[in-house]
């Protein structure tokens, strides 16, 4: 069949298999372009591996640092008449390209959050890898379904306190406009805590302490975004900062459980970039749209794969001196968040309308940003030719 993409407000339901695998290929390229990571994680497990942070970060690791990836994802497999989601077959393109250079990949599809997965995860690291070195936590769900208490928790993406009244744009439609944000009752902030919070990163240590799969040294390291002031009335005052604070609380935790190991666990807080995830939150695209616009100008801005490689470089490299804020979080948003970008994209905020965003922002890279997440605008791809959703395999 031939596939293009089918938009449904901020998301895409369809995936072009040989697109996702260029995408997956260019983020190999761009690592194996740089010199090797010094890093003594050889093997790494990555919970949410197939797309955005987690998926780069599985790259940077494998080939890299040549790293045996496990990786946990929730993915659906295509059917006679529907493709599967671009992280199906991102985990094709990944395992295949990896198991060409030799490097173990094996990634299990499933809920993460259950703790059936992590009986799986743990069975196959005994199994194929030994022990866990490093445990990238990526997780971004917007349901949780929880493993002990049986209740099934959904995020609220919401201000907390007062209704927020914001500028916003429509990404299909370029339309800047004014909107209001009704708050979040305390049951929906508390519902995003236990989806997005950092609990279930703590399950995930837990289940490794337990089978005795963490090896001296363990680290593990969970994704946050703290942002910039105009995005903090939707995002880190809001429900997913209450949620991202918990996190917080868990590296604390995590960091004593760990210290005998002795190991060290991790929020690592990224810049803004165009995912799954961060698409679906209000007055997230306008900022970024702003943001790329001024950091490509000023050429510091990265792609996903830059920015996690660089992680893997400057933070995550033995003996690096990490880059620590006063609650110890590795802080890689130290480009987004400099003054001097700052200043700029608030300037431009107060100016920017739909008739000015194409000057003043790049919608235009974020939308396809966007697209290539579904693995379509990629370089070399023939989109006019027919393509096997099932990529010829038994589903
Ligand atoms: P994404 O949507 O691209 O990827 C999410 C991953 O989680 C996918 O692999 C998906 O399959 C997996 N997943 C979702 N539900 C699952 C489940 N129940 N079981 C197993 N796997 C599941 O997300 P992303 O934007 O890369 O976000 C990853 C992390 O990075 C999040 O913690 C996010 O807050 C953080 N972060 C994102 C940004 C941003 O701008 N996107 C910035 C900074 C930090």
């Amino acid at each position: 069949m031939i596939i293009a993409p089918r938009i449904r407000g901020f998301i895409c339901t369809t995936a072009h298999p040989a697109g996702c695998a260029a995408n997956v290929h260019e983020q190999v390229g761009l690592v194996r372009s740089q010199a090797p990571l010094s890093s003594n994680a050889r093997n790494v497990l990555v919970v949410g591996a197939s797309g955005g942070y987690g998926l780069a970060s599985r790259i940077a690791a494998a080939f890299g640092g040549g790293a045996a990836t496990l990786g946990v994802s929730f993915e659906r497999q295509p059917t006679a008449t529907r493709t599967a989601t671009a992280g199906w077959y991102n985990n094709i393109a990944f395992e295949e390209a990896a198991k060409a250079q030799g490097l173990y990949a094996t990634t299990l599809d499933g809920d993460a959050f259950s703790d059936e997965m992590k009986g799986t995860v743990t069975e196959r690291i005994r199994s194929d890898m030994g022990e866990i070195d490093l445990l990238i936590y990526s997780l971004a769900s917007p349901v949780r379904q929880h493993p002990r208490n049986g209740q099934r928790y959904r995020s609220s993406i919401k201000p907390l306190g007062e209704t927020v009244h914001i500028k916003t744009v429509n990404v299909e439609k370029g339309d800047v406009h004014e909107v209001d944000l009704a708050p979040a009752s305390e049951e929906e902030a508390a519902s995003t805590v236990a989806v997005m919070g950092g609990e279930d990163w703590e399950m995930w240590v837990d289940a490794l302490a337990e089978a005795g799969l963490m090896a001296k040294g363990f680290r593990t390291v969970s994704y946050n975004y703290l942002g910039s002031e105009l995005t903090w009335p939707i995002y880190r005052n809001g429900t997913l900062g209450r949620a991202k604070e918990d996190l917080d609380r868990a590296a604390k935790a995590l960091m004593a459980r760990l210290a005998n190991l002795p190991g060290e666990a991790r929020v690592v807080t990224l810049k803004a970039i165009v995912s799954q995830a961060s698409s679906a939150i209000p007055v997230v695209p306008l900022y970024t749209s702003l943001l790329f616009r001024v950091m490509k100008d000023a050429r510091v801005h990265e792609e996903i794969i830059e920015h996690i490689h660089r992680l893997f470089a400057t933070q995550l490299a033995d003996g690096a001196r990490m880059n620590l804020d006063e609650q110890g979080r590795i802080r890689m948003d130290d480009w987004e968040l400099a003054d001097d970008i700052q200043e700029e994209v608030r300037r431009r905020w107060s100016l920017v309308t739909s008739e000015n965003l194409a000057q003043l922002g790049d919608l235009e890279g974020v939308r396809a940003d966007f697209l290539k997440i579904f693995g379509f605008g990629l370089d070399g791809v023939d989109y006019s030719t027919d393509q096997d959703p099932a990529l010829g395999r038994m589903v």
